[in-house]
């Protein structure tokens, strides 16, 4: 039993919705419409020795974390953030405080309005977070890809998993890269254009884009093609992953945890984008009406997944 099938399983078992939900389970946030208002809310949970160690991130980077990865789910539907809950424990008071500071820090930072949750003691340092956003546009879901839409990923990809190495192999350095792992920048302004514009499918970039991209193509019934070389991978990444012997392009589509977001839409929408975004948007891509596939160099690239959820620690 891994994740997904996990969900699909716990899917299956819902009732029918009542009718303010517009979008249920399954894609980065449920959609619900009040009046006329259209909000999206979702929730992520961090959990120590799982998504990180004690010893790398300090309690405040935790509850700041996991603030930014649910902010990123809220990104990648075209809203905005909103409204927080927190809930969190762990072995002593203090760090649960220290915890919830990161929470708050990261809350001013995205614009959410903290609203409560709760606390209470736990083997481990847990977080986890539940979040409110609001759509000034229709939502922009996993499912709406057509072939023959670009694929483009915002900012760079790999920064993070390299940042993870280097926390793996007792490294402070490079300190770009662990900030990027620590304290991640969801891109709200830019998922917000997107759904503006008109993308077609949207996803944010949390298991890895080899992992995410299938989410996208499988929602929507298509294919897709990514040339590994196209990925925007930063000097200091490409270096790294190098001297720790991995090879860049294959740790940045599988490393996981940018939350950068990963858009479909048609060529025009992509352009307007890239021209009013001041984070980088890299066409890496295309859908098509075949599988999914990931080429380099015009050759294959086999077995390329992301992160389990379930696997090992
Ligand atoms: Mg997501």
């Amino acid at each position: 039993l891994n994740e997904f099938e996990a969900i699909r399983r716990i899917s299956g078992r819902l009732p029918d919705p009542p009718p303010e939900v517009i979008v249920p389970i399954g894609d980065d946030c449920a959609v619900l419409r009040f009046g006329d208002a259209l909000w999206v809310v979702a929730a992520d949970m961090l959990i120590e020795e799982r998504h990180f160690r004690g010893s790398w991130a300090t309690p405040e980077d935790v509850g700041y974390k996991a603030v930014a990865v649910n902010v990123s789910d809220v990104a990648a539907m075209g809203a905005v953030p909103r409204f927080v809950l927190a809930s969190g424990g762990a072995p002593e008071a203090e760090t649960t405080l220290r915890c919830m500071e990161g929470v708050l820090e990261a809350c001013e930072e995205f614009g959410a309005y903290p609203l409560g949750g709760d606390t209470t003691g736990a083997a481990a340092l847990t977080v986890d977070v539940a979040i409110l956003g609001q759509l000034a546009h229709a939502p922009v879901l996993r499912s709406g890809a057509d072939p023959g839409d670009l694929l483009a990923v915002t900012g760079e990809l790999g920064a993070s998993a390299a940042g993870l190495l280097a926390l793996e192999n007792g490294e402070t350095a490079p300190e770009r890269l662990i900030k990027k792992h620590l304290r991640p920048e969801p891109r709200v302004t830019l998922g917000r254009a997107a759904a503006r514009l008109g993308a077609s499918a949207m996803i944010d970039l949390s298991d890895g884009l080899a992992s995410d991209v299938r989410h996208v193509c499988e929602m929507s019934d298509v294919g897709c093609c990514i040339d590994l070389g196209l990925l925007p991978v930063a000097g200091d990444t490409r270096e790294y992953a190098l001297s720790a012997g991995r090879d860049p392009e294959i740790l940045a589509a599988t490393g996981g945890e940018d939350y950068e977001l990963l858009v479909a839409a048609p060529e025009e929408v992509v352009e307007a984008l890239a021209a009013e975004s001041e984070v980088p948007v890299t066409v890496v891509g295309q859908t098509t009406r075949g599988r999914v596939e990931f080429v380099r160099d015009g050759k294959p690239v086999e077995n390329l997944s992301g992160w389990d959820h379930f696997a090992d620690a």
